[in-house]
């Protein structure tokens, strides 16, 4: 199939199973998850109307970006090192991947500088298995958050995670309802915090994300094809 007959699939296929659960149409985002993809898979999508991008790599995106209308937006759902922290303050839009106090802090400070205010999300290890990245949930975690919120250039949208790495459907239901209460957690905890997103779920698991609460579901191989 191609990406013109994938996206709009899947763009009906998250509006069906959003009603059927009740939710609003439109209460889910789609992040086209482009890494490792040619720039013409991405024109491609953006001609269908897609306008938001996700890309792992800091160096990949800095090449793709300028090569799509200034309308196109790119989300950092990689790890982030901190190296590169400032090419990535110009690139994205936001930036999903935030899992310490310390690269919050280093956005921080390169926004301020770059006169602008970076939209995040903190990433959750929540299935603290394969996946080794994003914050384990501890007091430490708590702590932290309370200060990154704090941050003058940053705004903390949600939470993001990638669901269990297991063939059961329960378990990664499980793993997605439990960010929503972590987010609930916080949003009771911190009087200031005003995030409400969710962005969660991926090609395989994005409907059971969607019935748990999902506000953006990031969908690569599903839109793009296979990643070899
Ligand atoms: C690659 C990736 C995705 C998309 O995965 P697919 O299975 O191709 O849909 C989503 N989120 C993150 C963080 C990723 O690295």
């Amino acid at each position: 199939m191609s990406i013109t007959e994938n996206l709009k699939k899947i763009k009906q296929s998250i509006e069906v199973i959003s009603i059927q659960c009740g939710r609003e149409k439109g209460s889910v985002e789609l992040l086209a998850v482009s890494k490792t993809k040619p720039i013409e898979s991405l024109v491609c999508a953006y001609e269908c109307g897609q306008r938001l991008f996700g890309e792992n790599r800091v160096d990949e995106a800095e090449k793709k970006a300028p090569q799509l209308p200034p309308d196109a937006v790119f989300h950092m759902i990689g790890h982030l090192q901190s190296n590169k922290v400032r090419k990535a303050c110009k690139i994205f839009s936001c930036i999903q991947s935030v899992d310490s106090l310390k690269i919050a802090k280093k956005i921080n400070t390169t926004c301020i500088e770059l006169n602008k205010i970076m939209d995040i999300y903190i990433e959750i290890n929540i299935a603290d298995d394969q996946n080794k990245t994003g914050y384990e949930v501890d007091e430490v975690f708590y702590k932290e958050f309370g200060e990154i919120i704090k941050l003058s250039n940053i705004k903390v949208l949600g939470l993001m995670c990638i669901g269990a790495f297991v063939n059961d459907d329960k378990l990664i239901r499980d793993s997605f309802s439990s960010l929503k209460e972590i987010l609930k957690k916080l949003q009771i905890d911190n009087e200031s915090f005003s995030g409400n997103k969710l962005s969660m779920g991926m090609s395989s698991d994005y409907t059971i994300a969607i019935e748990e609460g999902s506000t953006m579901v990031r969908i690569g191989s599903d839109i793009f094809g296979s990643r070899y």
